[in-house]
């Protein structure tokens, strides 16, 4: 389906991502400081380069590891329907797992990821999101370390897309349609 033309304005710059990362990765080093590895699972495809860059801020000895939830498709509204589509590739009973999302919405796909993982009993889990929409909210998530609240704006780049373009953004920004 061809997109109606649109725009990205900036949200976030760059700059602004940078610091907050170097500040969540602190925290995160802080709170897992006495653990052997860290798994941090990324969850496909939003968070890879949130992922890329807080690991390389995270002060401990990490095991990186992805893990892919059907979610929107290409369309803009959530089908509230999870399902994993690629699964993690290690063992995380009796780990320190942190779970690294893009946005949390609705908190849907993230609770129904949580509940998977943790069946497999990890020694503790903590969720890590860049992104918040704290007016979207249906389901509780336990997020302990969110990047930015924002407010319910369609957002795109730093790894963020819209129908897989966009993901290249150096910022967050979001997606505003043009009149035609
Ligand atoms: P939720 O299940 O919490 O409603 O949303 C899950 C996923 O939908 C997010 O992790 C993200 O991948 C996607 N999503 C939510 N809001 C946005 C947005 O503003 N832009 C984009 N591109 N994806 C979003
Ligand atoms: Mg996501
Ligand atoms: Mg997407």
């Amino acid at each position: 389906m061809p997109q109606a033309p649109y725009t990205v304005d900036e949200l976030i710059s760059a700059k602004a991502i940078a610091a907050r990362v170097e500040g969540l990765a602190r925290d995160i080093s802080t709170h897992f400081a006495d653990t052997d590895k860290l798994v941090v699972v990324g969850l496909l495809r939003g968070s890879f380069i949130f992922i890329a860059d807080l690991v390389r801020e995270i002060d401990l000895p990490v095991e990186v590891d992805f893990l892919e939830a059907s979610s929107y498709g290409d369309a803009m509204e959530s089908s509230r329907e999870v399902r994993i589509l690629k699964d993690l590739r290690g063992e995380i009973a009796g780990r320190d797992v942190l779970v690294v999302e893009d946005i949390i919405d609705t908190g849907h796909t993230l609770k129904h990821v949580l509940e998977i993982l943790e069946t497999r009993h990890p020694r503790r889990m903590e969720v890590c999101a860049l992104l918040n929409k704290p007016s979207r909210r249906e389901a509780h998530v336990p997020a302990k370390w969110i990047g930015f609240d924002i407010p319910d704006e369609f957002v795109v780049g730093y790894g963020i897309d819209y129908a897989q373009r966009n993901r290249n953004l150096p910022h967050i920004g979001k997606v505003r349609f043009l009149e035609s």
